[in-house]
């Protein structure tokens, strides 16, 4: 009798706790177990960067990313990853998707897919603010400049010719390089070398008007995974027409997208 009953109660519990995952409706619950594995070089602000106690991730595309997981009903986790090293880490298969203001260009497309763009970009140069030398990219000629390792910034400016190029990790070990005077220049993409004037409160450099390339942020995912590719542009859209990739644009750059 009494372990009919205790069936009976089991059988009961069942039924309700079926109802709860049922109710809890939407297929946000249903697919709760899917964790969407995030790569990204968390020293890129305003797009990426830990905040002062080295533990929460923030940024434009952090933001952005979290969006898109939830719009998707999967769990975002996020690891830190070196930026030369985010590409193999996809092929490696140890992460799904790298989001870290990736520009999207014909040599990263042989390794890995992009989503549609998400951000526009382009390179600028910042320099002392006693520095009347160089105005231009061509100025850069004989000069020594900072870039960061892999990026596009170390392609173009690799492209001058004449330019004596130190590389660094981070965007962050540029900008320190020329605060000891180790360069003449950093060349960084321009929404990064702003976010530093404003923000570091640094007050002895100045950043030069002029734009080199037009260059699109992209998502990128291993080259099989069209799958994921198409999740993700999916609700990507769905962040543009709902308004909230708006209110994530005007939170890290003040201003609309449009
Ligand atoms: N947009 C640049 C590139 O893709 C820099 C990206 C970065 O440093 N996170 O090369």
């Amino acid at each position: 009798m009494a372990k009919k009953l205790l069936v009976l109660c089991m059988a009961a519990i069942m039924a309700v706790a079926a109802l709860v995952a049922g109710c809890g409706g939407d297929q946000k619950a249903a697919s709760d177990n899917k964790v969407l594995k995030v790569g990204t070089n968390a020293d890129f602000a305003p797009f990426e960067f830990q905040d002062e106690n080295g533990k929460e991730y923030q940024g434009f595309d952090m933001d952005l990313i979290r969006a898109i997981g939830e719009e998707m009903g999967y769990k975002v986790e996020i690891s830190n990853i070196q930026f030369d090293g985010l590409i193999p880490a996809i092929q490696a298969g140890n992460i799904d998707v790298a989001i870290t203001g990736m520009t999207i260009n014909e040599e990263r497309k042989q390794n890995v897919l992009f989503s549609d763009p998400y951000y526009k970009s382009g390179l600028s140069i910042i320099v002392a603010k006693d520095n009347n030398d160089i105005k231009t990219f061509q100025d850069l000629k004989g000069k020594k400049v900072a870039v960061q390792i892999g990026t596009t910034s170390a392609a173009e400016v690799n492209k001058i010719g004449g330019v004596e190029v130190k590389e660094f990790n981070s965007s962050a070990d540029t900008f320190m390089e020329l605060r000891a005077k180790g360069v003449d220049a950093v060349v960084n993409d321009r929404p990064v070398n702003d976010y530093y004037i404003l923000k570091s409160g640094e007050t002895n450099v100045k950043a030069l008007p002029e734009l080199l390339t037009s260059e699109d942020y992209g998502i990128a995912f291993a080259k099989n995974n069209t799958e994921l590719q198409g999740k993700v542009n999916e609700a990507l859209k769905k962040l543009h027409e709902n308004g909230k990739y708006d209110e994530i644009f005007t939170k890290w750059f003040g201003t609309t997208s449009k």
